[in-house]
């Protein structure tokens, strides 16, 4: 393991944090249980005092085909996962496309678009030198209780990358904001849409500082150029409140806050 210095401004999706120091993993090390692991930072919202940090290095940015099992390095971006499906006519990954994460994250979240999530596909994961079946673990809507890091997950190979599918989700994209986010700040609460409820306090559009809530999705808390970590938290807070006041829901970010 060594340390390298990550700047968060640059490195996190949403532009937000500054130079920190973080701990590199490499193959075969003890795993710190006292730091917190960092993917790719599509879903991080980095604080100026974030906790002590770690992330996956190179070993596990890697991808091995055997037989009809697909396994693969937690540090794998998932899209190069799906270029690896798409050239060998691979099925099952074709929700992977536009959505930015590491294969780490991605598990962690369980992240999916409709009803596309990574552990429809999954197989297996390694997590802290482990390997565990899909169904030993408990998950749900973008959450899964990994209680370690996740390493290398496994996949159960079937043939026929689906290119309509693929058009489909991609096409979906295109309305999402383009400006930097950490996409959507707030999960769906059950039987609605956090967007929706954004919008009927009156958020939609609304901007603290250099942060907004987008005018494209009301959901996804965009960066307009300088915003800050408080601006962020400012505009999260004033949307739980509204909503909490005006429709008893109480909100829980997706995001996570560092
Ligand atoms: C423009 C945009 C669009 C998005 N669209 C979608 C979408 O359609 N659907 C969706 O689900 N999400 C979406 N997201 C959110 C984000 O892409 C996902 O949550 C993604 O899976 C985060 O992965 P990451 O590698 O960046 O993880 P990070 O943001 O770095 O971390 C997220 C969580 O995963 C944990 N984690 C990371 N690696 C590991 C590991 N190896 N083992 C255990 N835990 C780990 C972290 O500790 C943290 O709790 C979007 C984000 C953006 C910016």
């Amino acid at each position: 393991m060594y340390f390298k210095s990550v700047d968060f401004s640059t490195y996190s999706s949403i532009k937000i944090g500054q130079p920190t120091k973080v701990l590199i993993l490499e193959r075969d090390d003890d795993i710190p249980t006292d730091r917190y692991l960092v993917g790719g930072a599509n879903n991080l919202l980095i604080s100026p005092t974030p906790p002590p940090l770690m992330m996956l290095g190179k070993d596990f940015a890697t991808i091995d085909l055997e037989d009809t099992i697909l396994t693969v390095g937690c540090a794998m971006p998932i899209g190069r996962i799906l270029s690896f499906a798409k050239r060998r006519n691979i099925a099952g990954f074709e929700f992977f496309a536009k959505l930015p994460s590491s294969l780490g994250g991605m598990l962690a979240m369980n992240a999916g678009v409709k009803n596309y999530e990574v552990f429809n596909i999954l197989h297996s994961v390694n997590i802290d030198g482990r390997w565990i079946e899909r169904d030993e673990i408990e998950y749900g809507y973008r959450y899964a209780r990994l209680k370690g890091v996740a390493l290398e997950a496994r996949f159960k190979v079937e043939y026929g990358f689906n290119y309509s599918l693929l058009d489909e989700l991609i096409k979906l994209r295109n309305n999402q904001p383009k400006k930097p986010s950490a996409g959507s700040a707030f999960k769906n609460p059950q039987d609605d849409y956090a967007g929706r409820l954004i919008e009927a306090v009156g958020l939609k559009g609304y901007r603290y500082g250099d942060m907004e809530f987008s005018n494209l999705h009301s959901n996804f808390l965009v960066n307009l150029g300088n915003g800050s970590f408080e601006e962020a938290i400012h505009l999260l807070k004033l949307a739980k409140k509204r909503v909490a006041d005006e429709f008893g829901i109480t909100l829980e970010e997706e995001i996570k806050l560092l």
